[in-house]
């Protein structure tokens, strides 16, 4: 009987865990518990995606969301749960780190798939920027994988049906860290990893008045833009939630355009899970073309235009 926990802030991110719990623990007919970030409605929501328990764990106004982990160290020695899945967003892996160093127990980061066979387990990630995949066996339990955003997928239908039982988890009485301030930062309102195409800006485009050619492109084919790092942190040209890439944003669009970007590993790592990728570069030997289902060897400033007004006319008959 195996008994699995999945943690998350987001609880999307919680429902495509929940999905994968459920599916290593249906041999041995275990439980599944979900500590959420969330409203009793998202608890039930979680229950009809998979969840046995669901124990809230809300992010309090003036305190960091880490100071559960005393909270689920204790349940954690009480339930001795098998695997710990906890999101890898900012908190999460934050979280998962301090829970397995007061746990003492492995804490294996970004997987990308997990077998688990009661005894063991094996877990694949990726290393050196994406270039390699490297799988992971482990012996010892608890074991706490961190999982990031779409990589495993929610049931396509949530079964209504299915009972189970939510509490409110309480902070513990001591609390370490206060928050004195928190102050949004400036954001875009649009979310690149929502888009289903995104049009990617690079070094290929030689002035910061040449991004509209890709703006443009990107509203013909309702899409977004986002960019390399360099466009975004040097240049300042696109705002820095928009670069996409190892240190930026992973986004798994149905179609990715790369233009004007060679194609460094730390780029690809971000879009190597986009359906169809779209290349246009100048130069024939680009490293990108190797990950490119289809490419245009142009300059941009003519083949960019030239796409939108297909889309455009595409649109219009
Ligand atoms: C620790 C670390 C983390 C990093 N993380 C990221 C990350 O998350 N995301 C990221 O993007 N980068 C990241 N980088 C930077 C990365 O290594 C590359 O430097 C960067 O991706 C290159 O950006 P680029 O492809 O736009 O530019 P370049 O490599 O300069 O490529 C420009 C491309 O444009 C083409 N070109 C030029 N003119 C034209 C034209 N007129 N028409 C068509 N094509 C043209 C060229 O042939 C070339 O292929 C990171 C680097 C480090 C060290």
């Amino acid at each position: 009987m195996s008994n699995l926990w999945i943690i998350s802030d987001i609880v999307e991110t919680a429902y495509e865990m929940l999905a994968k719990a459920r599916e290593l623990v249906s041999d041995s007919g275990g439980s599944v518990t979900a500590f959420l970030n969330g409203s009793e409605a998202q608890a039930q929501e979680a229950i009809s995606y998979g969840a046995d328990l669901v124990k809230l764990m809300q992010i309090p106004e003036k305190t960091p969301w880490e100071e559960y982990v005393p909270v689920l160290v204790q349940e954690a020695q009480g339930q001795k749960p098998d695997i710990i899945l906890v999101g890898a967003t900012r908190r999460g892996k934050d979280l998962a780190a301090q829970l397995a160093a007061h746990l003492d127990c492995p804490c294996v980061t970004e997987c990308k798939t997990i077998q688990y066979g009661g005894t063991k387990a094996l877990l694949k990630r990726m290393v050196y920027g994406g270039l390699a995949e490297k799988t992971v066996e482990c012996n010892e339990f608890p074991l706490i994988a961190t999982v990031a955003g779409r990589t495993f997928s929610k049931w396509e239908v949530n079964d209504t049906a299915r009972q189970g039982i939510v509490s409110t988890l309480a902070l513990p009485d001591k609390l370490k860290v206060k928050v004195v301030e928190r102050r949004p930062k400036p954001k875009e309102t649009v979310n690149i990893k929502d888009a289903p195409l995104v049009v990617g800006v690079g070094r290929g485009f030689s002035e910061a008045s040449d991004v509209k050619l890709a703006e443009e492109l990107a509203q013909a084919m309702g899409g977004e833009v986002g960019c390399s790092r360099p466009i975004a942190e040097d240049l300042h040209w696109l705002p820095e939630d928009r670069y996409i890439g190892i240190s930026g944003q992973v986004i798994k669009p149905e179609v990715y355009l790369a233009a004007g970007i060679s194609g460094q590993v730390q780029h690809v790592y971000g879009i190597r899970d986009a359906k169809t990728i779209v290349v246009v570069d100048k130069n024939e030997n680009a490293p990108i073309f190797q990950v490119a289902d289809y490419y245009i060897v142009g300059d941009l400033k003519e083949v960019l235009p030239a796409l939108t007004k297909a889309a455009q006319e595409a649109k219009g008959s």
